[in-house]
């Protein structure tokens, strides 16, 4: 089976629209999210491109905030302080990587956790960890929407989760465990990966590395959720979108599995959305 993120992603996002709506009527203004981008990276300019368009879309209203690469630490801090405090302003997003010099946890940990769509301030990250979740990072949060559209049952089932990042692995496994998984976390330091991840019922991949896994790594009727996202080149000059699984070797072993693209990254951008309407909930 296709899990279709596409798909998922539409459902809820219909659904984001008419929440919307119902906000409008209620608080008279449109949810908000602001987005700050710092220089000129092209592949960090498609991507606000893309979630202002995704706002949208649904109907929040977004604000850009454009700063040369040149900008200084406090210039960026400056911003985020402004932002903090407009009552228009719901959720605040710094686009990451900041340009070389710029360090970016001391700007993210500036941002007001009830206005962190991407949940990443600590007090978010906290809050996911002691089961009193607000704001829940966008892939691993998209992730569990999928696993919940298609009823994947979750409860003592072994989930093996390869990453260990703030924004995608952690978090992913801390979702899991929440859902009554028993979970395995893998990382670069792991010893034998597929002994590890041949024990999953549900398998996670997010290790950032094109096409690392194949048939040997996953147990007959295992569901695989492949997070990674790879631009390759091909022989002939094109290019193709790969993940972190092979998946055309996977065809009739697993019961389930993600495609790139089409899967788990069309909900990271719903879930920033869904998450921003939910914080604009919570100010009214
Ligand atoms: P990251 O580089 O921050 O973390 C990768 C993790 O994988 C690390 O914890 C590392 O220990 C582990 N790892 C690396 N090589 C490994 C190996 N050989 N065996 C086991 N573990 C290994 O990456 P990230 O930000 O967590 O993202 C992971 C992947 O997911 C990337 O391909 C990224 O592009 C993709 N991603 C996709 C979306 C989406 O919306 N589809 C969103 C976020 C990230």
């Amino acid at each position: 089976m296709i899990l279709d993120g596409k798909l998922v992603a539409k459902v809820r996002r219909d659904q984001l629209a008419q929440r919307c709506e119902a906000f409008k009527k209620k608080s008279g203004r449109r949810p908000g999210l602001a987005v700050i981008l710092v220089g000129e990276d092209p592949a960090s300019q498609v991507y606000v491109r893309n979630k202002i368009a995704a706002c949208n879309e649904v109907g929040i209203s977004s604000v850009e905030r454009r700063l040369s690469a040149s900008a200084t630490q406090e210039k960026i801090a400056d911003e985020i302080r402004a932002l903090n405090e407009d009552k228009n302003i719901d959720g605040i997003l710094l686009q990451l990587p900041l340009p070389k010099g710029l360090k970016a946890e001391p700007l993210t940990e500036m941002i007001r956790p009830d206005k962190d769509p991407d949940g990443l301030t600590m007090d978010n990250l906290g809050r996911l960890f002691v089961g009193r979740p607000r704001a829940i990072s966008c892939t691993p949060f998209g992730v569990m929407k999928i696993l919940e559209h298609y009823q994947i049952p979750l409860e003592g089932r072994h989930a093996v989760v390869v990453g260990r990042s703030q924004i995608v692995g952690k978090p992913m496994a801390q979702l899991l465990l929440a859902a009554n998984c028993t979970v395995t976390i893998c990382h670069s330091k792991s010893h034998d990966l597929e002994s590890l991840t041949l024990l999953g019922d549900i398998v996670v991949v997010a290790a950032g590395r094109p096409e690392l896994l194949g048939k040997s790594a996953f147990k007959k009727d295992a569901v695989v959720i492949d997070v990674g996202i790879h631009r390759l080149s091909k022989d002939d000059g094109t290019t193709k979108l790969v993940g972190d699984v092979r998946a055309q070797e996977l065809d009739g072993w697993v019961k389930a599995i993600t495609p790139v693209p089409g899967g788990v990254g069309p909900m990271t951008i719903t879930m920033l959305l869904e998450n921003t309407l939910n914080l604009a909930e919570a100010h009214l």
